[in-house]
């Protein structure tokens, strides 16, 4: 594209985007696609947040919230389950109350078919966005779009998933049911456990970290300025606008401001004007080294709520969803928990080169809708935060909205279901 293509009155239109996560990273990537001159501010390391120690699933099929009523039952069964995939801490502050209510109240109704909408929008092109992006950016990640594997234990939950896989109408997943002997061609070290699964052929992935390394590298190119070790701490306003994103390091001018702080974005409500209904969920993955002996494809351990994925000398295991505040201590039984749930499903061993353990949280609204949105008294600062359980997979589209917001195009998906409530 045109560099300098809105520059009409002989000024490069700035921008800031705070927050180095895959959010903030991808409308960089289309903002300074279109000529845009923008800066980068990261309170810590690019790509440092829940960006890094992801599954990388692409998996535009997943459109259901985790607003379901089997998850509230589950969580409070397993309130004292110290290696549950979901646990829930009660606390007595107003923002978690208020939080969980609201949670609960979109559990119902035709709340969770919104919802899904929302997100179908936002996920339909993940797949050919990143393998455009991937192949002429000449990203080296891993990128592979062969689907995933679900594999069931109980019979009963294998079959109910083929009926409610939860997507809406029109945008379900193309899945083919796999028998054990079928799911034997696909991962032939399934265990005897295992009663079947459903192969979703609509999804890719790729190894996060890299790809977040990578971008580094594509940004600068297209004269993207990254500032690491930079908080952001509010903006300097002038004329009813932002003017300046205030940080540690000093000021930054710009004409437009994005804010893609993922799971933090509750804790600048002050910085922002405004309640952003946030909750940080935390997971947890392990990655290790190996290249033989491992499934092919990446695989959904479902009861267990557990994923498996294979790059081409490594494979991370993650999974779980804690709600305990912004506590970032690294709980091992958790950590077990992973292995534990690979050993129920696959008959190998995981081998014991162990490469990284990891921590981090997803952003989680208390609809699973993410927030991309002008903040209410300051319309040239736009919020981009709230992806939920699957923001690498909304993250094109979402920097795609956020560059249309910013250069006045007209919106690829409809705004209405990502406001501020
Ligand atoms: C275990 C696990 C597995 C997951 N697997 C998948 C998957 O397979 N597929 C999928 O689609 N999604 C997955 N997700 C979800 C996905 O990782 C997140 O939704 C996504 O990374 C959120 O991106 P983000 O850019 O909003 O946030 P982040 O990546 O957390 O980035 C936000 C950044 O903002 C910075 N920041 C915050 N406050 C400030 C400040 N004041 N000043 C400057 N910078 C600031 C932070 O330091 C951080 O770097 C998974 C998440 C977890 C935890």
């Amino acid at each position: 594209m045109d560099q300098n293509k809105n520059s009409l009155d002989g000024h490069q239109k700035r921008v800031v985007i705070i927050g180095g996560g895959i959010i903030g990273g991808m409308a960089a990537y289309f903002l300074a696609t279109q000529g845009y001159a923008v800066t980068l501010i990261e309170k810590d390391r690019f790509g440092g947040g829940a960006s890094h120690g992801n599954c990388g699933l692409i998996v535009p099929g997943h459109t259901m919230p985790l607003n379901r009523p089997e998850n509230l039952i589950a969580g409070i069964r397993w309130m004292v389950k110290k290696d549950a995939p979901l646990f829930i801490r009660p606390r007595a502050e107003a923002a978690w109350i208020r939080w969980m209510l609201q949670f609960i109240r979109h559990c119902f109704g035709s709340h969770r078919q919104e919802a899904a909408a929302g997100r179908a929008g936002l996920m339909a092109d993940a797949l050919s966005l990143y393998d455009t992006i991937i192949r002429s950016e000449k990203i080296d990640c891993d990128w592979q779009m062969a689907g995933t594997c679900h594999l069931f234990r109980s019979k009963k939950e294998l079959a109910a998933y083929g009926s409610t896989t939860g997507q809406i109408q029109g945008t379900r997943p193309p899945m083919t049911f796999l028998t054990k002997n079928r799911l034997r061609d696909r991962v032939p070290m399934v265990s005897a456990a295992v009663a079947g699964g459903w192969h979703d052929r609509r999804a890719g992935h790729f190894r996060p970290d890299t790809f977040m390394r990578e971008l580094v590298g594509v940004l600068q190119k297209k004269g993207v300025r990254i500032l690491e070790q930079t908080r952001f701490t509010g903006f300097g306003i002038g004329g009813g606008r932002a003017v300046t994103a205030r940080t540690d390091r000093g000021g930054f001018a710009a004409d437009a401001f994005v804010v893609a702080t993922g799971a933090w974005t509750a804790q600048l409500s002050h910085a922002l004007g405004c309640r952003v209904p946030i909750q940080p969920g935390k997971g947890y993955s392990v990655t290790v080294r190996c290249s033989a002996g491992v499934p092919a494809l990446p695989c959904f351990f479902e009861e267990t709520r557990v994923v498996l994925t294979p790059w081409a000398d490594r494979v991370r295991l993650g999974g779980t969803m804690e709600f305990s505040g912004y506590d970032d201590t690294l709980n091992r039984r958790r950590v077990n928990a992973l292995f534990k749930a690979t050993g129920q499903y696959l008959s190998m061993s995981v081998p014991a080169e162990i490469e990284e353990e990891w921590c981090g949280w997803r952003p989680i609204t208390w609809d699973g809708l993410p927030i991309i949105d002008r903040l209410p008294d300051l319309d040239n600062v736009v919020l981009a935060a709230g992806h939920n359980e699957l923001g690498l997979t909304m993250a094109p589209a979402t920097g795609r909205l956020v560059a249309e917001m910013i250069t006045g195009k007209q919106p690829s998906v409809g705004l209405s279901s990502f406001r501020l409530k």
